[in-house]
């Protein structure tokens, strides 16, 4: 799981985390909800490595992370825009997690656009992980094409397969539908849902959407102007609001 001890952060003056400590269970799917600027997005960088706190802890799998860098942790983040490289087809969108890994800063940039060298062996591995992927995603008739080629739908499912595709411990998701019309978010949304339960890897999906977080998460975290507030299944979050605060914005009945 994920053990997040009272981090705190502070962007100058302004104290944005002020002490929040998460205890997850391995393979948990937890949504991060709150009002905007509560800290949802600090504190998933700093589970991520993209931002560190002024104080607390990180573990994730058991593993102290605290102190690495991003690209250390083995953890996955999907934003809302996507960020896929424009020039490289799918496949290749999909295999440049896998390749990244093993190069340092110099290596990687003439090795943009086009598939690993290496071993054959290695070659094989990093096709096979792509194929999989493609596979849990439907994206397989999709590999040739270039980002400018697909639909948000589809360009989302990508984002996703790269995150899938590094066998990370933890899954960030940063409001990933929030670019989506109304009826594909539904379709992606229960695809998230089967993907985390195929995968069974924890999961931490910050999300402006009360139907998101109630029906796609295992258990809901209540954020408050840097607070934890509450933290509970969707029932118990929304049937027993922990003060009037979580009941307003949950929009619990009285
Ligand atoms: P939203 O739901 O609107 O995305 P959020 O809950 O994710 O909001 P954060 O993005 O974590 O909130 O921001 C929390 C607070 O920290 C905000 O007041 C924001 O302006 C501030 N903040 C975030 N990043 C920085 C930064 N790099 N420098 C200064 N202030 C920042």
């Amino acid at each position: 799981g994920i053990l997040l001890e009272d981090i705190r952060k502070s962007f100058g003056a302004t104290q944005v985390l002020k002490g929040v400590t998460v205890v997850m269970q391995p393979g948990e799917f937890l949504s991060l909800v709150g009002p905007s600027g509560c800290g949802k997005t600090t504190l998933l960088r700093i589970i991520a490595g993209l931002e560190s706190a002024d104080a607390g802890r990180v573990l994730v799998g058991g593993r102290e992370v605290t102190g690495l860098r991003a690209a250390d942790r083995d953890i996955a983040m999907v934003f809302q825009n996507y960020a896929l490289y424009p020039h490289l087809t799918v496949a290749e969108n999909l295999a440049m997690p896998l390749i990244m890994r093993r190069l340092t800063a110099p290596q990687r940039l003439p090795l943009l656009g086009r598939l690993m060298p290496g071993t054959r062996a290695r070659r094989a591995e990093v096709a096979a992980r792509v194929a999989e992927a493609a596979e849990a995603l439907r994206i397989g008739h999709l590999l040739d094409r270039r980002p400018a080629q697909l639909s948000g739908g589809q360009r989302q499912r990508v984002a996703l397969g790269r995150a899938l595709v590094r066998q990370p411990r933890a899954f960030l998701m940063d409001e990933p539908l929030s670019n989506l019309d109304a009826e594909l978010r539904a379709s992606t949304r229960r695809e998230i849902v089967e993907l985390h339960r195929q995968a069974g890897v924890t999961t931490v999906y910050v999300t402006h959407d009360q139907v998101e977080a109630m029906t796609m998460s295992d258990r809901v975290a209540v954020m408050m102007g840097g607070k934890l507030l509450q933290l509970g299944t969707p029932r118990e979050v929304y049937e027993h609001p922990c003060d009037l605060r979580v009941a307003a914005f949950l929009g619990s009945p009285r």
